[in-house]
């Protein structure tokens, strides 16, 4: 099954320096991404807190009513965090970017290390965002040979 990282923060480890602990989401011990808060100021990531009140409407730190529409963004936290260096998710695939967290997400949509599947069929390989069309042309097994015709 393929890790679905939507859900939860970012890796402490991405981060160039480490990151305060007051920083950590208490639901997935990882990063804020898209901190939310309870009225409280309780802080979670958003995909964390969304799915803990599928089955609850109390805020898990101090138990206060809280539901998805209660939640208010996290703007202050949110902020520090943008100025924060964190590496690009595909660092572990070669790409040695290293950037602002508020550039990150623009970063990796277009992020050449980006893991791509071969479209030939019968090919399950995957690759670097920048060497699929050379593989697909060029190395993969299954690819379709021109027909000069
Ligand atoms: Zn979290
Ligand atoms: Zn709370
Ligand atoms: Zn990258
Ligand atoms: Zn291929």
């Amino acid at each position: 099954m393929a890790t679905n990282d939507s859900y939860g923060g970012y890796e402490q480890e991405r981060f160039a320096d480490k990151v305060h602990p007051r920083f950590e989401c208490p639901i997935c011990i990882m990063i804020f991404k898209d901190p939310v808060q309870c009225p409280n100021e309780h802080y979670f990531c958003r995909t964390c807190i969304e799915r803990y009140l599928l089955t609850s409407d109390k805020c898990p730190e101090c138990r206060c009513h809280l539901t998805k529409e209660t939640l208010k963004t996290a703007r202050f936290i949110r902020e520090m965090l943008e100025d924060l260096d964190i590496r690009c998710v595909n660092a572990n695939r070669g790409c040695p970017e290293i950037m602002k967290l508020q550039f990150l997400q623009r970063h990796e949509k277009n992020c050449g290390y980006s893991p791509t599947p071969c479209r030939n069929e019968g090919c399950d390989e995957i690759l670097n965002k920048n060497e699929i069309e050379e593989h697909e042309r060029e190395r993969c097994e299954f690819r379709l040979i021109d027909c000069e015709e």
